[in-house]
């Protein structure tokens, strides 16, 4: 079977090939085993060296803790440690790492615990003050760029929308001139960069066919799972928790006109109800004062919509930019969803059969939690309640066909046709036929601009012999 290559909508497409040359956290059962890999990784690197874990998730854990500083305090005595929590919004810091970092109670975003002292757990300004401080050199991002590709290849992604840091565009530009970019990359750049874009001017879609500047990425709000998203109801077990906005009103108001009234997309995080009811209404207060007529503005992540915002996105011409595969993660009778949210909330989260009926075009993308399409389509087609069950069709056109749309660029790309961009993958069986086994289906060989860029021990075995018969005929 035959489809068009894979466009990942939402990823942190170089952090997640960084992330591979750190400690894999990811598929810990226990606290424990987390921790025994960083004493592990910990032996490996020098005594002031960094270490760094990432992808951990408490949520399967007996007692389902987060790390803290005195867990990294044992398991790394020698070494400043960080470990990342697999949503990016929540990391852990041991005691050399805090004092390096110069955090103290007066740092936002730092948990304090009763007697005053820093647990070590930090969430989102405080993780970003942990990540610059273990920023990767040229050389490193180059590799972790080129890591990144592989895996993309090898799971049929063939296009990216990414979400990096601004300095990560010059990485990809430096891939792009050598020819080893692979990948055909729509950029969205952080707040931060508005301003700049505003100077030069960098409209969305000013690039090559292989690296584009998208949109404007703003956080709107936090995570679920680092109990940070904002809801209008609290927390269900943390029942005084509303989460948090990163803006308020007026300030997100400001940035959001000032990127759409200059032609730039919007694609501003939103995952909590309360959080998504303020990037619409940002939105529509901009679109009212000054229509754009083909914006494509759009909500990433989108988690826990209402009927009512669903319908107001679908009148402002908006797109819904969501992850099926966080269903696959956290969805389930004893997921993370449900501890956070409840069973009435959980039975409406990232509710994509809803968004479809209500006639708003839905994207895919992973997040990178994990990266792989094929999952995530499983995921979408498999969901546990209705109003996030889809076919493999739709699930498919989501990460293929309005996965172009989403970048303007649904005239090159997202589906097999003539005058488009030869990006396929060939599936090792149908989709359609067996939906319950899409998990299963293995990506046999992935082509992008008419180049076959990954495939299989068995295929290119096949391959050489198809053409060696060929020639002997000839
Ligand atoms: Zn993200």
């Amino acid at each position: 079977m035959v489809v068009p290559g894979f466009i990942d909508c939402h990823t942190h497409f170089i952090q997640m090939g960084l992330d591979s040359l750190t400690i894999e956290l990811s598929h810990s059962k226990t606290l424990d085993e987390a921790l025994s890999l960083l004493k592990e990784g910990a032996k490996r690197v020098a005594e002031s060296e960094w270490v760094i874990g990432t992808g951990w998730k408490e949520s399967g854990w007996t007692g389902g803790r987060f790390i803290t500083r005195a867990d990294l305090d044992i398991a790394c005595p020698k070494n400043p440690a960080v470990a990342h929590r697999v949503c990016g919004h929540l990391s852990s810091v041991n005691t050399r790492a805090i004092s390096l970092l110069g955090l103290d109670v007066k740092t936002p975003d730092v948990d304090v615990d009763a007697s005053g002292r820093l647990t070590g757990v930090l969430t989102e300004s405080a993780v970003s003050i942990a990540r610059e401080a273990t920023r990767p050199d040229r050389a490193k991002k180059d590799k972790g760029l080129s890591l990144a590709i592989g895996k993309a290849h090898s799971l049929g992604v063939t296009s990216i929308h990414d979400n990096g840091d601004s300095s990560d565009f010059e990485t990809y530009r430096r891939a792009e001139k050598a020819g080893r970019l692979g990948v055909r990359v729509w950029f969205n750049t952080p707040a931060d960069a508005l301003e700049s874009r505003l100077k030069i001017p960098l409209d969305t879609g000013i690039g090559s066919e292989w690296l584009k500047a998208g949109g404007l990425k703003i956080f709107c709000d936090g995570a679920l799972g680092a109990r940070t998203a904002a809801l209008s109801e609290p927390f269900s077990d943390d029942p005084k928790n509303k989460g948090m906005l990163v803006h308020d009103r007026k300030e997100l108001d400001e940035i959001v006109a000032d990127a759409s009234n200059a032609d730039i997309q919007l694609a501003i995080h939103a995952i909590g109800d309360r959080g998504i009811d303020v990037a619409i209404g940002s939105i529509k207060a901009a679109l009212e004062k000054n229509p754009r007529k083909d914006h494509r503005h759009r909500i990433e992540h989108l988690e826990l919509p209402s009927v009512q915002h669903l319908a107001l996105m679908r009148k402002l011409g908006m797109v819904a930019s969501m992850q099926p595969n966080f269903i696959g993660e956290w969805g389930g009778t004893d997921g993370m969803y449900v501890s956070r949210l409840g069973e009435r909330r959980a039975s409406r989260n990232n509710p994509f059969r809803e968004v479809l009926q209500a006639n708003v075009r839905l994207v895919f993308g992973s997040d990178c939690m994990p990266f792989s399409p094929l999952y995530g389509i499983h995921s979408a087609v498999n969901a546990p309640h209705p109003a996030q069950k889809i076919s493999p069709t739709d699930a498919i056109s989501a990460y293929t066909r309005d996965a172009a749309f989403a970048s303007f660029e649904e005239n090159s790309k997202g589906t097999i046709s003539l005058g488009k961009h030869a990006d396929f993958v060939v599936l090792s069986g149908d989709p359609f036929e067996k939906p319950k086994e899409i998990g299963s289906l293995r990506v046999l060989r992935t082509i992008v601009g008419g180049e076959v860029v990954f495939e299989t021990s068995e295929e290119r075995k096949q391959r050489r012999q198809a053409s060696f018969s060929a020639s002997l005929g000839a």
